[in-house]
C-alpha cells in the first residue's frame, strides 16, 4: 500500500523551553489544524495509505531534537521527518523571499516587496534541501502533497528525479493577477511557474486564483491549456479550485464543551447589556487592522447611540515579528487603539479591548459563540478560516461582516460583505449587524452553516487526493493514445472491410507542414498524387476540411475529385458541384474588429491580418516568439471584451487568432457530411483546436487522430505531421491492392 507524504515549510511542533526540561509541543494554525484533524480522523485503511509522514523544518539542531523527542509525547497518527536547515539560509528563505517577496506580492502589496538575489538563492537551496530528503524517503506508489508558497520550486525538483510520482501542490494564499505576478524578475517567475508545474495537480482556494495562475503560465511559459488543464513538457497538469474547509464538528462540539461554556458564561456576565463585536487575526498588514479600527471609530461617531452599548474585542496573534513591516504595523495598530480609547472612553466603558496574544482553543470558541458580530475585514486573504469558524460556532445569533477581498467571501455570500477600505461602509455594516432581526440572523447563518458543514476539511482533503488520482489516470490514458502498430493494423483491416469510406483531412499542420506564410503551404506533387490515388477507389470519399478560403482550396485542390470544406464549414464544395455557402452573414462586424487587429499589426512586427469571407484572422507565426505570444494574449483579451454578447467567437488556433460567427465549425460540417454519405468507415485527422469539434462529433462513429502531443478529444495521436503522409500513403496503397499492412 502507498504512503502519504505531507510536505510543509514547518512541522506542526515547536520546542517549549518554559518548563524544567525542554519538550516538544504541537502548534496550531490554519494548515496545521486542517492536516492534523485529517490525520487524527481518517481511517488509515479506508484512505488506502499504509502510513502518513509529515516532512518540514524544525528550529534547533538534530541532536537537540533527538533529546527532546525522547521525553515528549509524540503523535502516533503520523511519522515525523524533521529537517534542520542552516539558520542564515533559512532566514533568507523564510523572512526573505517567502515573506518579504512572495507574501506581499501575492497579497497585492507591491510597495512592500523586496527583490533580493540572496533571498531567492536561499529559497532555492531550502527547496532543494526538501527535495533531497523526500527523494531519499520516497518509495514508488507514494503520494506527495506539497503545501504552500514557501515550496513552489519543490514539485519540479521532485519531478526531475521521480518522473512517475504522484505530486500534488496546494497554494494556501491568493495567486495574484498576471499584472502583479509579472513584477517578479523574469528568471525567478519562470522558475516559480516551472516549479509548480512539476506537480500533477495544482490546487487553489478560488476560481479567480486558478484563472490567474493559468494566465501567468500562458503568458510566461507559453503553455497550452484546455479548460483548467495545462500541457507542459508533455505532461498533463490539472489546476483546480479546492476551497479549504474547517473541522466543522470540532467547532460544533465546542458548544457543549464544559471549559468553553465556562469561558463563554464569564464573558456574557462581564459584557451583560453590551453587544460584542469581535475579531481575531495574526498580526499582518494584509488583515487591514487600521482600516478596521477606522471603520469602528466612524461607526461610533456616525451612530452615537451605540456608545457604551457595544465593545470591540480585538485579538491580534503575534506573527513574523522579525520582519520590519510587521513590527511597524504593531506600533500603528496600538497607537490607533489608544487614540480611539482615549478619545471615546467614558468612566464605565472602553470601546476597544485589545489583546496581543495567542488564544487557547476554548477561549477562541467562547468568543466566537458570544460575539453578536464578527468584523473580519482583511485587505486580502487567500481564504480566511476565522470567518468559517465563527459561522460554524454561532448558536442562535451572530452576524458575519466580511471583506469581499477574502477567498471566503466566495462561499459566504450571506455575510454582510464590505470593502475593507471603505470605512463608511464598514460603519454602516456594523450598525446593520447589531440591529439585524434574530430571524434574519439565523436564516443567514443556517445557509452558511450548511455549506461549511458539507465541504469540511475532511471533504477538502479527500477531494484533493481523489483529483490527484484522477489526473494520474488521465495522464496514463493520454500516453495510451499515441497510435501503435496494432492500432494502425486494425484501421487498415476495417478500411478494407468497409464498403463506403469517408476520410476527413485537415490541411495545414496535417496534410501540409505549417509554413511561415499561409500562401507558402502549396501542396507538393507527392501529396496531390496520394490524394489522387485515394480517390481512385470509388469506395473512398476524401474530404479536405480546412480553415482556408474557398479560392485557395479551389486553386490548390480543385482539380481533384474530393469534397472541399472552406473556412471551417462556411463554404462546401461537393464532388462535381459548385461551392455553396452555408449561411449568409453580414460582414459588417469585420469593420469593428479590423481596427483593433490593425493596431496589433503595428505593435507586433511580422504579424498580419488575413481576411476570408466569413472570418478575420490575426497571424503571429513569423513574429518574435515571445512578443508575438504575449501580444496574442492581449489581443485575445481585447477581442473577448469587444465581442461579448455578440454572435462572434474567437478561436485560439496555432499561432493565429481568428474571429468568426458562432455555429460555423468543423464539427457541425463533418456531421452534415457524415449524414449525407452514410459511410461505414470514417477516418478523421487534424492538428488544430478547430479540429477538436470534428473529433468530438465523429468520435463514436469512426477513427479520429490528432497530430501532435496535446490534450485532445481524438481517439489517437500521431506525434508529428511528417508521419501523416506515410500513414495515408499506406492506406492508399492498400486501397489499390486490398492487402492489409504488415
Ligand atoms: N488561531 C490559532 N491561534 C490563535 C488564534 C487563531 O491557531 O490564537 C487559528 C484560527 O482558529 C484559524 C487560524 O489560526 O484556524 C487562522 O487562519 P486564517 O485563515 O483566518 O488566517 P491566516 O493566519 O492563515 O492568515
Amino acid at each position: 500500500m502507498s504512503r502519504l507524504l505531507v510536505i510543509s515549510n514547518r512541522l506542526p511542533f515547536s520546542i517549549d523551553n518554559t518548563g524544567d526540561e525542554a519538550v516538544v509541543r504541537q502548534s496550531s494554525g490554519g494548515l496545521v489544524s486542517a492536516i492534523k484533524s485529517y490525520f487524527e480522523k481518517a481511517d488509515v485503511q479506508d484512505e488506502g495509505f499504509s502510513e502518513k509522514l509529515w516532512i518540514g523544518c524544525m528550529d534547533g539542531t538534530e541532536e537537540e531534537w533527538n533529546t527532546v523527542v525522547q521525553r515528549s509525547q509524540m503523535p502516533h497518527e503520523f511519522t515525523v521527518e524533521p529537517l534542520f536547515p542552516d539558520k542564515k539560509v533559512y532566514d533568507d528563505y523564510y523572512n526573505g523571499f517567502s515573506n518579504s517577496t512572495i507574501w506581499p506580492l501575492f497579497h497585492y502589496f507591491p510597495s512592500l516587496v523586496q527583490f533580493r538575489k540572496e533571498h531567492f538563492d536561499s529559497y532555492r537551496s531550502i527547496n532543494q534541501l526538501f527535495a533531497e530528503r523526500i527523494i531519499e524517503i520516497y518509495r514508488p506508489g507514494d503520494v506527495i502533497w506539497v503545501h504552500d508558497y514557501q515550496l513552489m520550486l519543490l514539485p519540479q525538483l521532485l519531478r526531475e528525479k521521480l518522473p512517475d510520482a504522484s505530486i500534488g501542490f496546494f497554494l494556501h494564499i491568493p495567486f495574484p493577477s498576471y499584472e502583479l505576478f509579472r513584477l517578479i524578475p523574469t528568471k525567478w517567475k519562470r522558475a516559480i511557474l516551472n516549479g509548480l508545474l512539476g506537480a500533477d495537480l495544482v490546487g487553489f482556494h478560488t476560481h479567480d486564483y486558478v484563472q490567474h495562475f493559468i494566465q501567468s503560465c500562458k503568458m510566461i511559459l507559453r503553455v497550452e491549456n484546455q479548460f483548467t488543464n495545462i500541457l507542459y513538457k508533455g505532461q498533463l497538469i490539472k489546476c483546480e479550485l479546492f476551497p479549504i474547509g474547517i473541522d466543522y464538528a470540532k467547532f460544533r462540539n465546542a458548544i457543549t464543551d464544559d471549559l468553553t461554556v465556562a469561558v463563554a458564561t464569564k464573558l456574557e456576565d462581564r459584557f451583560y447589556n453590551q453587544k460584542i463585536l469581535f475579531s481575531v487575526d495574526r498580526l499582518d498588514y494584509t488583515k487591514g487592522l487600521e482600516y478596521r479600527l477606522d471603520g469602528y471609530e466612524e461607526f461610533l461617531n456616525k451612530y452615537p447611540f451605540w456608545r457604551e452599548k457595544v465593545v470591540f474585542i480585538l485579538n491580534v496573534v503575534p506573527s513574523r515579528d522579525l520582519i520590519p513591516a510587521y513590527i511597524e504595523r504593531k506600533k500603528m495598530i496600538e497607537e490607533k487603539v489608544s487614540t480611539i480609547n482615549g478619545k471615546l472612553s467614558s468612566l464605565h466603558w472602553q470601546p476597544v479591548i485589545y489583546r496581543y496574544n495567542h488564544l487557547q482553543f476554548d477561549e477562541l470558541c467562547a468568543l466566537y459563540q458570544v460575539a453578536d458580530a464578527a468584523l473580519i475585514t482583511p485587505l486580502r486573504d487567500g481564504m480566511n478560516l476565522v470567518a468559517k469558524e465563527y459561522v460554524a460556532s454561532c448558536i442562535d445569533k451572530g452576524v458575519l461582516i466580511l471583506s469581499e477581498l477574502t477567498g471566503a467571501a466566495n462561499e459566504l455570500s450571506e455575510a454582510l460583505l464590505v470593502n475593507p477600505t471603505d470605512t463608511e461602509e464598514v460603519a454602516d455594516a456594523i450598525d446593520t449587524a447589531l440591529t439585524m432581526h434574530l430571524i434574519e440572523q439565523r436564516s443567514r447563518l443556517s445557509n452558511m452553516q450548511r455549506r461549511i458543514a458539507e465541504y469540511d476539511v475532511q471533504k477538502w482533503i479527500n477531494d484533493f487526493l481523489t483529483n490527484l488520482q484522477d489526473i494520474k489516470a488521465q495522464q496514463a490514458a493520454m500516453k495510451a493514445h499515441v497510435i501503435k502498430e496494432e492500432n494502425i493494423r486494425k484501421i487498415h483491416e476495417d478500411f478494407l472491410q468497409a464498403k463506403k469510406r469517408c476520410i476527413l483531412l485537415d490541411y495545414d499542420g496535417t496534410l501540409s507542414p505549417i509554413q511561415k506564410l499561409p500562401a507558402m503551404a502549396t501542396p507538393t506533387n507527392d501529396l496531390l498524387n496520394m490524394l489522387h490515388d485515394l480517390t481512385d477507389d470509388s469506395r473512398n470519399e476524401v474530404v479536405v476540411i480546412s480553415g482556408r478560403d474557398a479560392e485557395t482550396l479551389e486553386k490548390w485542390l480543385g482539380h481533384l475529385p474530393v469534397i472541399l470544406v472552406a473556412e471551417h464549414g462556411a463554404a462546401v464544395r461537393l464532388k462535381g458541384e459548385d461551392w455553396k455557402e452555408q449561411a449568409t452573414m453580414s460582414a459588417e462586424w469585420k469593420e469593428r474588429i479590423r481596427p483593433l487587429m490593425d493596431l496589433f499589426v503595428k505593435r507586433c512586427a511580422g504579424s498580419f491580418i488575413e481576411e476570408k469571407k466569413s472570418t478575420l484572422a490575426w497571424h503571429y507565426r513569423n513574429t518574435h516568439a515571445e512578443l508575438g505570444f504575449s501580444r496574442s494574449r492581449e489581443l485575445r483579451n481585447s477581442l473577448l471584451q469587444l465581442t461579448a454578447n455578440t454572435p462572434l467567437q474567437i478561436i485560439d488556433g496555432n499561432k493565429v487568432l481568428e474571429v468568426r460567427m458562432i455555429g460555423v465549425d468543423k464539427g457541425a460540417t463533418a456531421m452534415n457530411i457524415y449524414k449525407l454519405l452514410q459511410p461505414d468507415f470514417i477516418l478523421c485527422i487534424g492538428d488544430d483546436t478547430t479540429d477538436e469539434d470534428m473529433f468530438r462529433a465523429l468520435n463514436d462513429k469512426g477513427y479520429t487522430i490528432k497530430v501532435g502531443k496535446s490534450n485532445t478529444a481524438a481517439e489517437f495521436t500521431i506525434l508529428s505531421q511528417s508521419d501523416v503522409f506515410p500513414f495515408l500513403r499506406k492506406i492508399a496503397e492498400n486501397s489499390a491492392t486490398g492487402v492489409t499492412a504488415r
